[in-house]
């Protein structure tokens, strides 16, 4: 069977086609700056990388395109082949705690809760009108960043604010990276040959989020009401005392939307640094002593020791901590010296095993109290196995 998984953007659209007889990757690529001047793409597959200028007006337009490529291409004889598609859905509020067929019900779910994800609730909606308008009779899935967060308990979720704001206005902990957090809970469970472990998934790139999970169900994660919450991130704040926003808006004479953008896009390791918000550059700059980079770079991995210690009390101990996602699967000494500072917790880290990559790797020690672990997270994947399950229900 042969399944297409779609993240769209707003002027983006990206696919991995899987055959789902081995789980294998056919093709995969990204339509870019759809609706804008110099719309593109690039397709990805057996070995081969095709890429091409062209006009696309909408979605629609890119979806025709890439359906076009996939037979011209011959990656595919007929678009019969396609048994189903599945859509990566940002925000299902608490409404949505699984992964689910589309239906109109869904789409105008996700056109109401758009005020919770307003960048990303109508890309979604425009990548599935898309693939209603050119493959009208073919299954479709959704699968919600938010769905594996909705086993939090009350007092988790709930923020210590006016009830008011919680009743009739939507204000909780969401929590965000669920497709990525479930994945890497089925791939220990997969290790592990058992659902009963205590896990601390942390998905550290660009974005970064950290949950416990416990008996395979999410207890607690860091990001929150939006993905702004939370460990400090690449362009993101995390976690800061909201009071500080009226005192900046005042010194800078901007608004309070001008501030969350600052926290959202210039905070985090761009904003300490003054430099990049990529881990890779910062460790240059640490390497050359530049006082802003390390602080920048010890203020991440302290929040980030912050939360596993937390959330190792949270859950009465863990079995396994997994690192995932860019900075997670490629930086050797970030892993190394988050597990560091976590010896008191009787983690030991094996350096020979840290210093692989690409692949599952166990990175603790024999004599570790915890396993620790790096699993290249796939969410494309995730979604693909969803979009199968559920059409085959
Ligand atoms: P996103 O949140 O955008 O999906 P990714 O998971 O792709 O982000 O992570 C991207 C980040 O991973 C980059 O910004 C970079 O900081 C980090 N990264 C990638 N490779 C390395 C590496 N070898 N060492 C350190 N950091 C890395």
């Amino acid at each position: 069977m042969k399944i297409i998984s779609i993240n769209a953007g707003s002027s983006s659209l990206k696919f991995s086609l899987f055959n789902m007889d081995n789980e294998s990757v056919i093709a995969s690529g990204l339509f870019e700056r759809i609706g804008i001047e110099g719309s593109n793409y690039t397709i990805k597959y057996s070995g081969e990388k095709v890429s091409e200028e062209i006009e696309l007006n909408n979605h629609t337009d890119a979806v025709k395109v890439l359906l076009d490529k996939l037979i011209s291409l011959e990656i595919i004889s007929s678009l019969e082949e396609i048994n189903g598609v599945g859509h990566r859905l940002v925000h299902g509020k608490d409404k949505y705690t699984n992964s689910v067929i589309i239906t109109d019900e869904v789409i105008k779910d996700l056109d109401e809760f758009k005020e919770f994800a307003p960048l990303h609730n109508p890309a979604n909606i425009l990548g599935i009108q898309a693939f209603r308008d050119v493959l009208p009779e073919v299954p479709m899935v959704g699968v919600f960043d938010t769905a594996f967060h909705q086993t939090m308990e009350k007092e988790t979720y709930l923020y210590s604010v006016p009830y008011k704001w919680y009743s009739e206005y939507g204000v909780r902990k969401y929590g965000f990276h669920g497709t990525s957090h479930r994945y890497i809970t089925q791939t220990v469970k997969e290790i592990f040959g058992r659902e009963d472990f205590k896990l601390i998934s942390c998905h550290i790139g660009n974005g970064g989020s950290i949950t416990a999970v416990k008996d395979m169900k999410c207890i607690d994660t860091t990001m929150g009401f939006t993905p702004l919450a939370g460990i400090m991130m690449g362009t993101r704040s995390g976690e800061i005392d909201a009071s500080l926003i009226p005192y900046v808006m005042e010194k800078e004479g901007k608004n309070a939307s001008e501030i969350i953008e600052d926290l959202n896009k210039n905070s985090g390791l761009v904003g300490l640094s003054e430099y990049s918000s990529d881990m890779r550059d910062i460790l240059e700059k640490c390497d050359a002593c530049d006082e802003k980079a390390i602080v920048a770079k010890n203020k991440y991995v302290r929040r980030i020791v912050d939360y596993i210690a937390q959330y190792y009390v949270l859950l009465g101990g863990a079995d396994v901590i997994v690192f995932t996602a860019g900075v997670g699967e490629n930086s050797v000494p970030i892993r190394r010296e988050i597990c560091e500072k976590l010896h008191c917790l009787g983690i030991k880290i094996d350096l020979d095993q840290n210093s692989k990559r690409g692949e599952i790797v166990k990175i603790s020690s024999d004599d570790s109290k915890i396993d620790v672990y790096v699993i290249p997270t796939d969410e494309e994947l995730m979604i693909a196995r969803d979009t199968i399950d559920l059409i085959n229900r």
